[in-house]
Order: C-alpha cells, then sequence, then structure tokens
C-alpha cells in the first residue's frame, strides 16, 4: 500500500518535472507573450527562493513565468541556490567529520591518560613448585612467598617433581572446583635444566587483591593441582 502510493507520487513527480520543463522550453523559445514589464532582479530572486513573500496570484509571478527573459533569470538565480545548497552541505559534512575526529582524538588521548604504562607492561614472574607437594583433592599447598601482581604477567612455572611432560592448562580461579577464572593460557611443558617448566601470559589486570588458586593441569590425565596464590 505504502509502497504503491510512494511509487505513484515518484511517477507524479516525474510527470510535473516533464511538464515543467517543456513548458520551460516553450517559454524560452518565445511561444508565450508576457503580460506587463519584467519585475526587478530582487523581485526574481525571491521567486527562485520560493520566499514566502511572493503571493502566486502577484501579476508579476505569471509574467516572470511566460518571459523568456525573466525565465532565463529564475534558472539561473535557481541554479545558484542549489549550488549553494550542496556547497553549504559539503561544509556542513566536513564539519561534522573534524568533529568526530576531534572527539575521537579527545577520547584516545584520555584513555592513554588514564592507563600508565605500567598497566600495559608484561612483568615477568616465576613460581617454583619444585619442592612443594601437590596434593589431589586435599588441602592446597600454600604458597608462603608467591604473589602475583595485578598486570599482564608472563608466568614461569616451574613445575613440581615427577610431573609428567606435555600441555598444561595454567590458570588462576576464585575458588579450588576451577571456578571463577580470572586468567589462564595454556603451554607445552619445556626442560629447564633437568627441571619441567611452563611458561603462560596470564592478563591479572582485573583482578582485586586477594587470595586466589593457581592450578596446573594435565592435558591427558586431566588431573589439576590447585595451589594458594596471594594477588596484589
Ligand atoms: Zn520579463
Amino acid at each position: 500500500m505504502r509502497l504503491s502510493l510512494r511509487r505513484s507520487s515518484r511517477a507524479e513527480d516525474r510527470f510535473e518535472a516533464w511538464i515543467t520543463e517543456s513548458h520551460q522550453k516553450w517559454v524560452l523559445a518565445g511561444g508565450t507573450t508576457p503580460v506587463g514589464a519584467c519585475p526587478d532582479e530582487a523581485f526574481l530572486r525571491d521567486l527562485a527562493r520560493k520566499s514566502r513573500r511572493i503571493k502566486l496570484s502577484d501579476p508579476r509571478v505569471d509574467h516572470a513565468a511566460t518571459c523568456p527573459t525573466c525565465l532565463n533569470q529564475l534558472l539561473g538565480f535557481r541554479q545558484e541556490i542549489r549550488s549553494r545548497r550542496r556547497k553549504s552541505a559539503v561544509v556542513g559534512l566536513v564539519t561534522a567529520c573534524l568533529v568526530i575526529a576531534a572527539v575521537i582524538a579527545v577520547v584516545r588521548y584520555g584513555v592513554q591518560r588514564q592507563s600508565p604504562a605500567s598497566n600495559m607492561a608484561i612483568i615477568s614472574e616465576t613460581v617454583n613448585l619444585w619442592d612443594v607437594g601437590t596434593f589431589r583433592g586435599a588441602q592446597p599447598s600454600q604458597l608462603q612467598s608467591v604473589s602475583l601482581p595485578a598486570a599482564r604477567v608472563k608466568l614461569k612455572i616451574i613445575l613440581p617433581r615427577f610431573s609428567p611432560p606435555g600441555q598444561y592448562l595454567v590458570a588462576v580461579t576464585r575458588d579450588q572446583s576451577g571456578n571463577g577464572v580470572m586468567a589462564e593460557g595454556s603451554a607445552a611443558a619445556l626442560a629447564s635444566g633437568d627441571k619441567e617448566a611452563v611458561a603462560v601470559d596470564l592478563d591479572l589486570r582485573k583482578a582485586k587483591s586477594g587470595q586466589y588458586f593457581l592450578s596446573t593441569t594435565h592435558e591427558q590425565d586431566q588431573a589439576s593441582y590447585y595451589y594458594l596464590v596471594r594477588i596484589n
């Protein structure tokens, strides 16, 4: 319904444009006899602008519509107005783009200021579990001296004695059941001297300071070992 209405109105617009064009051609070719004297330029400019000051009953309107000289001027003024409008639209668009670019720049600058370099830096930490006994399902091993910063951490874990080689999943969790994962990473254990070590990147920037669990899970036996760790 709406679509057919729109289509018919578009057809009407085309038809009216065609009538206007034909009329203009006819007038410009001298096919009409204008009545009265030519109005001044100010009046024609107002008419071109479709100013409200002009009443269609004004005899000068009839004249301008039938006088080739006036119509020519009128069409020239219309062209001027149209190109001026187009220009101001372009200027408006450019201004809008500049404002958007400025806003983006200000926001970016603000974000950069809010996040100091220390927040972006990756801090290397090593956790040595070599001499820590692992407990499966029992009390987690307390790592007295181990604390990690609330930052992006490149964590190297020296795995407990007798740890098998292979892929390990390392996670920092809120509880001992592996819930509330703050960060995790997976890597293959690499020989570090006579010990096995695994290195992962952990993003702990969102962690509030407190007690957490550091877990290692061997991908084959799926057994997780938990260790208490503090995040500062
Ligand atoms: Zn005239």
